[in-house]
């Protein structure tokens, strides 16, 4: 199949597809319940916060790129947006709103104006992205990692993004939207990558597909035949062959399950072509983010079912609402909180709103019943036996056969030996895991250096919890971030986790390592990180040992 969009340069080069996640999405038009004012002064932060923030991308960038950042920040600051942002605040719209829709005004205007200005509406909206990020303390979708060589799928990539690419690893990029004269294109001309932008048919690409991307005649060939690639080779075309996409396992056939973490259904199948063996956690919060009141049952069960039939017959991990922290829900009487992360989050918000958690274990053994999928459903956020017991036994009482919970709070991983044999298994998220055994709030990025999973306390309490599932003969796994770092899997394997589940984009590293070492080994590892005293030695271990 072959699509059609503008060339950037004449280059070639041919790799295995990696999505950008799509751009975070219009936020509803809703009555704000918010003050007014409090609104507007989280607006004007997070606007301060953007701006800094495309200045330090700038810098970092240098050459044409920090021109280019630096005007992107200055729409940050235009007093024109900010006051109509105001003003919309004072007409009842909630702050994510007014600032959509007066950076969608402003970058209107700027098209209306003709091509060049045009292409700067892609760098207004990306500003309101970003702000609007912020305003939900969520991340901003980013580049995927991946050790190997991939080329690059986007809707469409903002300045910021083209100009810190990891050269070494993105052979190409295609964007759906975008045209010759966007700053995106001028960044790639620049730096000398092969590009086709405005490739509307682009959606179609899925991960690990084998792409040509042909910049001289602007076009992309999705998985090409023997021929082309050859003759893309021929014409000095950077080649990269897509990896294997065998069952996770260790170097003496040890299975280790590779599954991905999702936060939507329509990301299952991207996560399939990458071989994910199942899902090792489903974040459920999509549905809810919006929401002013929890959505009913069969709206759940029909989104559920939607996931699971992507992977029939494979292991779901699904995840119970995890509100709270950076993501405050009206319908489950969030207030403002100081520290919303050691507030009512997960099980606590679930447990005072309980019509709220049986609806959702409703609509999942419902949607079981409808796929026959092999469903385990998890709790976030549990601390000790009282909270493991409640969930687990509501759970089983609504029909569903597999329960257990997230080991995400330091409590749980201390008394691993009480709460695991409780469960039918359980899910260590190393991200909170981490963030509260080190103290280190992991939205706040001046103490994100405290935020490392390879100190040694984290490690043995993920030791605890390995230990116990193990003496209890009850399945352990790893949903959080930590299993995307290959050497770490080694780690967490060697730890007791049976299965790890990760970003999709990141399977590929992770399986390719984990076919390096022996069971023995990495225990061996393992044992040896526990006694190191910082961070950087324990990983320095793994490191050496691996090359
Ligand atoms: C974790 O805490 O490691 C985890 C997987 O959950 P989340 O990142 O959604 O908090
Ligand atoms: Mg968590």
């Amino acid at each position: 199949m072959q699509i059609a969009g503008i060339g950037v340069g004449n280059g070639i080069a041919v790799g295995p597809a990696l999505r950008m996640p799509d751009p975070i999405g219009e936020p509803d038009d809703v009555e704000s319940l918010a003050e007014a004012p409090d609104e507007y002064r989280r607006v004007v932060s997070s606007l301060e916060a953007v701006t800094g923030e495309l200045v330090e991308l700038g810098h970092q960038a240098g050459g044409d790129a920090e021109e280019i950042l630096e005007a992107q920040s200055l729409m940050a600051q235009d007093p024109a947006v900010v006051d109509d942002i105001r003003l919309r605040i004072g007409d009842g719209k909630t702050a994510e709103r007014a600032v959509f829709e007066a950076y969608e005004e402003y970058a209107k205007v700027l098209e209306g104006l003709g091509e060049n200005p045009a292409a700067r509406g892609a760098d207004v909206r990306d500003v309101a992205r970003r702000v609007i990020a912020r305003l939900r303390g969520v991340a901003l979708p980013t580049v995927p990692q991946s050790d190997a060589p991939f080329v690059l799928v986007a809707h469409d990539l903002a300045p910021a993004d083209t100009a810190t690419l990891d050269l070494s690893k993105v052979l190409a990029f295609v964007t759906r939207d975008g045209s010759n004269s966007s700053h995106t294109a001028i960044l790639a001309r620049n730096k000398n990558l092969v590009a086709v932008v405005g490739a509307a048919g682009s959606d179609a690409i899925v991960n690990g597909q084998t792409v040509i991307v042909d910049a001289e005649h602007g076009r992309v060939v999705i998985d090409p035949d023997e021929s082309s690639v050859a003759a893309a080779a021929e014409r000095g075309g950077t080649v990269a062959a897509p990896r294997p996409l065998t069952p996770g396992a260790l170097a003496d056939g040890t299975p280790v399950p590779l599954l991905a973490n999702v936060g939507a259904p329509e990301e299952a199948a991207p996560a399939v072509a990458l071989g994910a063996e199942g899902i090792g956690l489903f974040r459920t919060e999509f549905l809810y983010l919006d929401a002013r009141k929890a959505p009913p049952v069969d709206l759940q069960r029909s989104r559920y079912r939607d996931l699971m039939a992507a992977f029939s017959g494979r292991k779901v991990v699904v995840r119970v609402l995890d509100a709270g922290a950076d993501k405050q829900l009206a319908f489950l009487g969030h207030t403002h909180e100081e520290n919303p992360a050691l507030g009512r989050r997960g099980i606590r918000a679930l447990r005072e709103h309980e019509d709220v958690l049986r609806d959702q274990l409703a609509a999942l053994a419902g949607a079981q019943e409808d796929t026959g999928a092999d469903l385990w459903v998890m709790a976030p956020m549990v601390a000790d036996v009282a909270e493991t017991a409640y969930f687990v036994e509501l759970a089983r009482s609504l029909e569903l056969s597999t329960v257990g919970i997230t080991v995400e709070v330091p409590s749980a991983a201390v008394l691993a030996d009480q709460l695991v044999p409780l469960c039918d298994f359980v899910s260590i998220g190393t991200n909170d895991l981490t963030q509260y055994a080190l103290a280190a709030d992991r939205m706040l990025g001046s103490v994100a250096q405290y935020q490392d999973p390879w100190h040694p306390a984290v490690l043995r309490l993920i030791k605890l919890i390995g230990d116990a599932g193990h003496a209890s003969a009850t399945p352990v796994g790893v949903c959080g971030e930590a299993a995307s770092d290959p050497l770490m899997a080694v780690v967490l394997v060697g730890l007791g986790a049976e299965d790890l589940s990760m970003s999709p984009g990141a399977l590929a590293d992770v399986r390719a390592t984990l076919a390096r070492v022996t069971l023995e080994q990495a225990r061996e590892l393992a044992a040896r990180t526990l006694v190191q005293t910082s961070a950087a030695d324990a990983r320095a271990v793994v490191a050496e040992a691996l090359g």
